[in-house]
This record gives structure tokens, sequence and C-alpha cells, in this order.
């Protein structure tokens, strides 16, 4: 056969293709899509094929060979190697990145590699032996076991190896690659359920995307439906339409393992059809999934972000839950948002995206107001029952009203709590602080006690009846100080209010009471979630306090009380959108009240009962939020008004950090004026100590994505990042910290 060449991309920083000579052996298996195992550099590592050609390269006479192949099929599909060049371009990171992003994390991996005599190798042990002393001092290879037969490739051993394989005595293969599960895994499913008659709002917004899914022509929906609308039930809808037609979809959630009843709903409507794809799942069991959906055996994807890349062939539609939260923007390279990406995602297909939410983005509202996203609405709660009542109760008057002591629960809040008890109805109580204090003060000069790699308080927490101190970001641990260690002479108080002493608090206030705490520190295991919230559920708690984690999504039809102990966390982050997260919270926490026959009520304790979060939240008045949020953005020139990209300069070393951000910043000035960007910094970022980095950032702002990317591209032509400094790239960034 004539020559093969293929090009394989790796999961570096570097925008760079390799090209690879296909050995005589592989050239009918080889596709675009596939893995391959292969020597890089100094070590033997997983490839990704981009493309293959006979076409020979310039380089031709250095080209490696691949050594084996690990797929038969192409991992990826051509829609989602689209994704992949997309995701690269857009979020200005490296195919390979992009590409081994996509990939399920089993595949991610190096597979254990060996060497192995060919016929010819073991028949001719002395020619290896010859070599062997020819490459060198090998301390690494196991002598004995290449006599044998096969030895591990190490990074030592691989010049070796190569060399073995040059002479046509040895190969290299992948150890235990195990055979492809056939299925017959055990399924979870949720109670099989009747669909219900949809009211108005629900069968307008129905046919709206049925319409579309007849069309069968790429198209975005935003869904705005108050909790308890019914958006789940369209979603259902939609999808068993989407399923008639012979196609497949995919549906994203913020937090699977935070929401076991919607994924019931999903299985109980559907079956063995739904693939659950949990962040829990080991490699084999997520590989037995993605081969169900790959081969059209599993119809349905439920997952969290990643599940946006699950294999379907025949993508009809993508949902999008709660498209508003910021968990569907990954945290490292790549950085993308899998919201943004489903609606990239469904336009390769030619298929229908639904972002649904109680308290969309603004961005996705503006995208609606602009005509880019058809728009839905459901303002009213399914058989017509109320939104909750929400009473504002102003902290600042209750402490004057008190006096000094600080009480965590104001007079009208116990007082409805007990009430609640009485009529054996349940509470739910929420803190957005997890620990028992949330600062460590000094008496004396007034300094919080902070982690000493980051540059934030540490928070104190109760472990075995001992109070120690804990860095949220980093996991350091260590003991109360006796001293202040700032001024080294003042003692320490514990402040603030975490959801341990909460859940304390309450314990002593009502001892009566089934109380339950849901935090990151009550989940840690397996499962934990469900069980707490299953107890919740059948009333075996009366009231569960918690963090977010109990605001969202749950809908627990014995619960008519909300208290919201602190509702002001966040406004206070130096962020342009803490607003727009502190009203969605709130919305979302009050939604979980009165969503069955009975009646339900917030009591919303604030310092700051005038901010617009707050009074928007407690009226219900989205509109009248979204409007002046809006307003305010366009006079900033935030997004969605704007598009930003954050560069990020870290460094364990402070002063290299700053030069190197402050380098950058001045190329970026010279460039940034005829692309239209305006750049602003270096200015320390809001985290500035993090784990030992200390960070700078530089912040741009254009009205186009594109301009953005081009001029970090500028960048990256005329400036090289410093040794020691790390540069990451945010485009699109949800967090400023
Ligand atoms: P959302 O997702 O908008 O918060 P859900 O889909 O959870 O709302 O619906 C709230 C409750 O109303 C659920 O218990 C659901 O089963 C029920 N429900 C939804 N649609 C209907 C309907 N058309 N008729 C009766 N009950 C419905
Ligand atoms: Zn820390």
């Amino acid at each position: 056969m004539a020559d093969l060449f293929a090009q394989v991309v790796f999961p570096i920083p570097l925008k760079q293709t390799f090209s690879y000579r296909v050995p005589e052996a592989l050239k009918s298996a080889v596709a675009p899509g596939m893995r391959c195992f292969l020597s890089f550099g100094h070590r033997q590592t997983v490839g990704f094929i981009t493309s293959v050609t006979s076409k020979a390269p310039e380089n031709v006479k250095q080209l490696k060979a691949i050594d084996s192949l690990l797929d038969t099929q192409p991992a990826l599909t051509p829609d989602l190697l689209k994704l992949g060049e997309w995701i690269a371009e857009y979020y200005y990171c490296s195919l390979g990145e992009a590409l081994f992003a996509i990939l399920p994390a089993g595949q991610r991996k190096n597979p254990k590699s060996v060497l192995e005599l060919t016929s010819e190798g073991l028949a001719h042990i002395e020619k290896v032996e010859t070599l062997l002393g020819e490459v060198g001092p090998l301390r690494g290879v196991n002598w004995k076991s290449l006599k044998k037969g096969t030895v591990a490739v190490t990074p030592r051993t691989l010049a070796l190896a190569e060399a073995l394989k040059a002479a046509g005595l040895g190969q290299i293969v992948v150890a235990g690659k195990k055979p492809e599960s056939t299925g017959g895994e055990k399924l979870i499913l949720g109670k099989p359920t009747q669909p219900p008659q949809l009211h108005a709002q629900q069968e307008s917004a129905f046919n709206a995307i049925h319409q579309a899914l007849d069309e069968g022509v790429f198209k975005t929906f935003l869904l705005q439906g108050v909790t308890g609308s019914g958006k789940t039930e369209v979603y259902l809808r939609t999808i068993a339409e989407t399923l008639k037609k012979g196609k497949q979809a995919i549906v994203l959630i913020p937090e699977i393992a935070l929401t076991p009843q919607t994924v019931d709903r999903f299985t109980g409507r559907f079956g063995d059809q739904v693939a659950v794809l949990h962040s829990r799942l080991d490699p084999e069991e997520r590989a037995i999934h993605w081969n169900r959906l790959a081969t059209g055996k599993a119809k349905v994807a439920v997952g969290a972000r990643s599940a946006l890349f699950a294999p379907v062939p025949k993508l009809g539609l993508i949902v999008v839950d709660e498209e508003h939260e910021s968990s569907y923007k990954q945290d490292d390279t790549p950085r993308y948002n899998a919201r943004d990406a489903a609606v990239k995602r469904a336009q390769l297909c030619g298929a229908v995206a639904l972002l649904g939410s109680a308290t969309p983005s603004l961005e996705s509202i503006k995208n609606a107001r602009d005509g880019k996203y058809g728009f839905l609405s459901m303002p009213d709660r399914v058989n017509q029952r109320p939104l909750p009542r929400v009473r504002v109760v102003d902290l600042k008057e209750e402490w004057v009203v008190r006096g000094e002591d600080r009480p965590v629960l104001s007079m009208a809040l116990a007082q409805a709590i007990r009430e609640n008890l009485e009529k054996n109805e349940q509470t739910i109580l929420f803190l957005n602080r997890r620990g028992f204090n949330t600062a460590t003060l000094c008496l004396k000069c007034g300094e919080q006690v902070q982690c000493p790699n980051c540059s934030v308080p540490v928070t104190s927490h109760r472990v075995r009846g001992v109070i120690e101190l804990l860095c949220h970001y980093c996991d350091w641990k260590g003991p109360v100080p006796v001293k202040c260690p700032q001024c080294k002479d003042g003692q320490v108080r514990q402040v603030g209010l975490g959801t341990e002493r909460l859940e304390e608090e309450i314990k002593t206030q009502f001892p009566n009471a089934r109380v339950e705490r849901m935090d990151l520190d009550t989940t840690q295991e397996k499962g934990s979630h469900e069980e707490i919230l299953g107890r919740f559920r059948r009333h075996a708690v009366d009231i569960l306090l918690g963090t977010q984690m109990i605001a969202k999504g749950h809908d627990f039809p014995g619960v008519t009380l909300v208290g919201i102990v602190g509702a002001d966390t966040g406004l206070a982050l130096p962020d342009f959108r803490s607003s727009e997260k502190v009203f969605q919270l709130l919305v979302q926490v009050s939604g979980r009240a009165g969503r069955a026959e009975k009646e339900g009520v917030i009591y919303l304790q604030t310092f700051h009962p005038d901010h617009s979060s707050v009074r928007s939240a407690a009226t219900h008045d989205m509109n009248g939020f979204w409007q002046q949020e809006l307003e305010l953005r366009e006079a900033l020139g935030y997004p969605p008004y704007s598009r930003l990209g954050l560069l990020v300069y870290r460094s364990e070393d402070e002063k290299k950090a700053y030069t190197g951000a402050e380098k950058a910043a001045v190329v970026l000035e010279k460039l940034a004026r005829p692309l239209g960007v305006e750049v602003r910094g270096p200015a320390l970022a809001g985290l500035f100590k993090l784990r030992g980095h200390f960070r700078f950032q530089i912040l741009l702002k254009a009205a186009k994505p594109q301009a953005i990317r081009q001029l970090i591209q500028k960048l990256d032509e005329q400036f090289e990042t410093p040794k020691g400094v790390f540069r990451v790239v945010d485009i699109d960034p949800q967090s400023m910290l």
C-alpha cells in the first residue's frame, strides 16, 4: 500500500499537530478520530489522530511510526471533532487540549505499554543483547523478563524499545487492553410515570419547540418558567417527540448528585433508553453508557457538564436545565461553558437547543430579546398555585430591638419555625456559608486570620468536638492560634455564622425537631446526598438546613416554610455579576416552598432590605430586576453588552508574576486599539494569593469575542510568558476573582 501519514495532537498547550508514519499493519484500520499510542518526546503516550493523508510531510525522513491504535472505531463522532475545533478556537486553547477534554476521562490516560520481542527477536536473542549494549547502560530493563518476551516500557527504556523496533526485533504494544463491554449493567430506574395533561403555558411552549423539531433545523429556545411551573414536564415531552423521530437527546443538569429526583423523572418516563452519566461513575461504567449511546441502544443522555460530549450519532435535542448555573463553566483549560458549547453542538447537528431556567442569565435574556433565541415564558406555577409570600426581616432593626446579643434567628423566623413544627410541616433553612464560624478575628489589630497559602480568611470547623481552622480553597488545616498571627499580641475571637453553628443553635432552640444539615462536609461519601434528601422526602427530617446544595431544583411537596438565614452572602464580592448571582440564588431557594397543595412562605433575613437583588427576589419581580441590571451593565459596558477575556498571570514568586503581567500589558496596550479591545490592568486578582501562587490579572473587553482572541494571538506572537509564570486564558469568564 502507498505511504500513509497521520496528524496527531496531544493534551498540551502547544498549538501544533505532529506527523507520524502509519505502519503497514495499521494502514487499513487507521481513521481520523481514533486514539493511538506512540512515542512523543521521551515517553510513550496517547495521541489523537485528527487526519490521515498520503501526502508526505517535509520532514518525512525523521518521522516516527505509530505503535498501535487504541480504537477500532473513531472515539469521537464527526460533529464532536468539529466541536473540539470550535472549543479550541473560541476558548483559545490547543486542539489537543479541547479534544482530550471531550474524550471520556477513562480514555485520556496512558495505558501501560510493554515491549514485546517479535519472533525474530526471540529467535535471535544475541542480536537483542548486542543492541542493548549499543544503546548504553539501561538499569531500568528487567533483562530476564525481556528474554521471556515482554518488559514494561518506561521513559528510561524507551530508547531500547525504539532501537529494537527499528531492527524488527521488538514491538511496543498496549498491555491489558480490556475487551469492550457489551452492556448488561444494572440500571436503577425511577418509578414509571404517566404524562399529565399539559397546562396552557406548557402547551404553547411545547408547540413552539415541537414545530422546530418537525422542521429539523437548528434553533435555540430560552424557556423561562418560574419555580414549579413545570419546565421538566416540557423537557420530557420534547424528548419524547425527539425519540419519535428516531433521534437522540442530551439533557444537561448542573449537579447530578444533588438532583437524584430529577434524574428519576427521566428514567421513570423513558426507562432503560436513558443513560445516566454520573460524575461518580468509574471509567468502565462510563464506557458502558458511552457505548450504549454510540450504538443507539440508549437514546437519552442525562448528566452534568461533560455529558454534552456524549457520543450520540443522531442528536435531535439538547436540553440545558438551569442554564444560568456557573457550574456549566469548566474551571480548567479548556474553560468552556457547556451551555454555549451545547448551542454550538446543536448548530453543528441541525438540532434544537432548549435552555431552561427560572432565573436565566442576563446573557441569555439579551440573546432572547435580540431574537437570537426563541423566548418561551411560563409565568405561573402548575395548577395556579401561588408563588410563596416573602417576608423581609431587616436584621439591623432586629439587632437594635434586641440589644447586644446577636440572634441567629429573628423572632419572626423562630416563631414561624415553631408553628410549622406544630403543624407537622417541613422547613428548609438556607445559609450559604459552611463551617462553624466563618472568620477568626484579632480583638486588638482587627485583622482576620488568613490561610498561609491563600489570601482568604480561614473558616473554623468542629472536627470531633475540637475547633480547627480550614481553608476552603486549598484545604490547609491548623489549630486556632492563641495569639493573633499578625500582631502577635491580641486575643482572637471566632465570628460569622456557618452551617455547623446554625445546626447547633437550631437543635438547642427546637430540641424535639429532627434536624439535618446538608453541605459539602456532610456529603463526602458516595450516595450521601441521596440519603439526606431521601430522609427529608420521607419526612424523617423536619428541618433541613444547608448551603446552596439545598437551594436548587428540588421538589419537596411537604415544605411550606423556607428561612433564608443570611441573604447577603456574596453581595459584597468584587464581581459585576454578584447582584445577579444573589438574585438567582434567592429566587431558587424561595422556589422550594409551597410546591404542593399548601401555600409556602419565605422569611428572608438581610442587612440590606433595599438592595435590588433582595427587593426583586422578595416581590418575584423578574422583569424589574433584569431591566435594572441590564441598564446598569449597558452603562458600565459589561456583558451582555460586551465580551470579556481574562488573562491571569500566576507564580510562586510575586515579583515574577507581576513582571510577567506588566510586560504583557505593555504589549497588549500597543496592539489593542486597532482591534477595538480595551485593556485593563494588570491588577491584583480578587483572590490575590491562591494555593501559594500570586495572581495578577488583565481584563480584555471588546464588542466581539473574535477581537479578544486575535489580540491574545498577537500577544503570543510577540511576547513569551516568562519562565516560572503560568498564564491562564479565560474567555467569557464567569468569575472575576
Ligand atoms: P419546574 O421544573 O419548573 O420547577 P416541575 O417540572 O418540577 O417544575 O413541576 C412542578 C410539579 O408540578 C412537579 O411535581 C410536576 O410533576 C408537576 N406538574 C408539572 N406539569 C404538570 C401538569 N401539566 N399537570 C399536573 N402536574 C404537573
Ligand atoms: Zn488556602
